[in-house]
């Protein structure tokens, strides 16, 4: 199976935007997501003789998740961090000499340069993480958001990914937090998520997953009596895709689900 990584290589890397994707990293992941065809780009057709069957080995014995990161860093030395800074919601620090950029992601405060992204303990995040981190970086967004909330169903080219979004996010949590509301309220408290009030549903919260991409999480518990089981609804602010393409919105998601998860253990 392709990963982002194969399509990456076929690029020749120049983010010339002629696909309609302002990145080729944003191009690479929507043709995986199924979201448009791989011949969108009009350069893959040349770079796919020769050079990319030469290298085929090598990328073989390499981690695409690993050899995609690595060309994120590569890319991210040439960008103007301290001009995306206020757009993004960060802060433009000084780190070892090079600028770099300070933002708070779930619930915890991070780095990112040519370095890669780290905690404020120095240890790098994991790979995953610093790609998502890196896209919100190269989508470079700008601007407030609306306040006004939608579910995934309502942002353009979607349906294809609500499936995904409900059993890799939504269901994850029902299923986790289950007749525990409160241990929800407790665990998502953890990653600085506030409580919404009013509420239609038994819980609802925000996560500040970024600064730019707050997610709104509404849970219904479980009624045996009715028979029905736990239920989450996620939402995001109309504007989230100018600041995340919609395989990073649903990968934050994911990781937002297992990131409130992990604060039970
Ligand atoms: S057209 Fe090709 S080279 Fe240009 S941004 Fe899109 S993927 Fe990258």
């Amino acid at each position: 199976m392709k990963t982002a990584f194969d399509i990456i290589r076929l690029t020749p890397k120049t983010n010339c935007g002629e696909c309609g994707f302002e990145t080729c990293i944003v191009f690479a992941v929507s043709v995986i997501g199924g979201n448009c065809k791989v011949g969108l780009c009009p350069y893959i057709k040349d770079k796919a003789h020769g050079v990319n069957n030469e290298r085929a080995g090598i990328a073989g014995e390499i981690s695409p998740d690993t050899a995609l990161l690595k060309e994120l860093k590569s890319k991210v030395k040439s960008a103007d961090l301290a001009k995306r800074a206020d757009g993004l919601g960060a802060e433009a620090i000084e780190e070892g000499g090079q600028t770099a950029l300070k933002l708070p992601y779930l619930g915890s405060e991070v780095t990112i340069s040519a370095k890669g992204a780290k905690d404020l303990n120095g240890h790098e995040l994991d790979p995953r993480d610093q790609i998502l981190l890196y896209n919100y970086i190269f989508f470079g967004g700008s601007g407030p958001l609306t306040g006004q909330w939608i579910g995934l169903e309502s942002l353009p080219n979607s349906i294809s990914k609500v499936v995904t979004l409900r059993r890799y996010a939504e269901d994850k949590l029902a299923e986790a937090f289950g007749g525990n509301i409160e241990g929800l309220r407790k665990a998502a408290g953890r990653l600085s998520a506030s409580l919404i009030d009013p509420c239609h549903a038994d819980l609802c919260l925000i996560v500040p997953v970024l600064p730019k991409v707050p997610v709104q999480l509404h849970f219904w518990d479980q009624d045996t009596e009715e028979g029905f089981g736990p239920r989450v609804k996620a939402l995001f602010d109309r504007r989230v895709l100018d600041f995340l393409d919609i395989e990073s919105l649903i990968f934050a998601s994911e990781r937002t689900a297992e990131a409130i998860i992990a604060q039970t253990s």
